[in-house]
């Protein structure tokens, strides 16, 4: 497949989530991209109304770039449990929201890890604890273009969680043929071996090379 190659230059990160920007910024630095976030630019954030990640990934970055006339790179990750058929997938962020409060919406990152572990000890001592990070990254142009790319983690969830790194559901997350948690990883080594990271080498060999 013909990819559009990413010239160097200004990209706008639509994310509003400084635990992304911040990985992302890492992982483009090397590429002679100016990362700009779409929080910095004042640019509105869309309601993720899509059923998959590829969607949710589209609408933020064709919003981002036509809000901005520049080329815009969008992140949809969750987590997606086996034995909870994928959930809480496309709305791993949701189960982290708390009620609204005077400043807006607020995100319990806690609470969230202890529904989903709430829900498997529901399924009993057995049940099968794997799950993966999905990461689906989609560059979209102001004329329109788009390109996408989806890269993956496999792992399992322990409980408590352990670990003061990274974000999310990080302090639950064994990532395979590692007993660490990603939030007790050295960032450099979730980078190594993450979603994210798996999707950016897809993208990097598909856009710059
Ligand atoms: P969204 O892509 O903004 O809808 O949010 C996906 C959610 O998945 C994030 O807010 C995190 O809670 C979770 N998530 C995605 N990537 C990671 C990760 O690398 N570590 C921990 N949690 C993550």
């Amino acid at each position: 497949m013909k990819h559009r190659k990413l010239e160097p230059g200004r990209l706008v990160i639509a994310s509003h989530n400084a635990g992304k920007v911040r990985e992302i910024r890492a992982l483009l630095a090397p590429f002679g991209i100016e990362p700009v976030s779409a929080g910095e630019l004042g640019l509105p954030e869309p309601d993720e109304t899509g059923t998959s990640f590829a969607e949710n990934a589209l609408l933020k970055a064709h919003a981002s770039a036509q809000g901005s006339g520049l080329p815009a790179l969008a992140d949809d990750s969750g987590l997606c449990v086996a034995a909870l058929g994928g959930a809480p997938g496309v709305y791993t962020a949701d189960w982290a929201e708390t009620q609204v409060f005077e400043g807006g919406p607020g995100r319990d990152w806690y609470m969230a890890m202890g529904k989903v572990e709430g829900k498997l000890a529901e399924l009993g001592p057995d049940t099968d604890r794997s799950a993966y990070f999905i990461c689906t990254l989609a560059l979209a142009w102001p004329d329109g273009h788009q390109e996408i790319f989806e890269g993956r983690v496999q792992g399992s969830l322990t409980w408590p969680p352990r670990g003061l790194l990274g974000f999310g559901y990080d302090p639950v997350f064994v990532p395979e043929g590692r007993s660490e948690t990603f939030a007790e990883l050295d960032p450099q080594e979730k980078h190594a071996m993450s979603h994210r990271a798996d999707a950016f080498r897809k993208l990097v060999a598909a856009l710059f090379s």
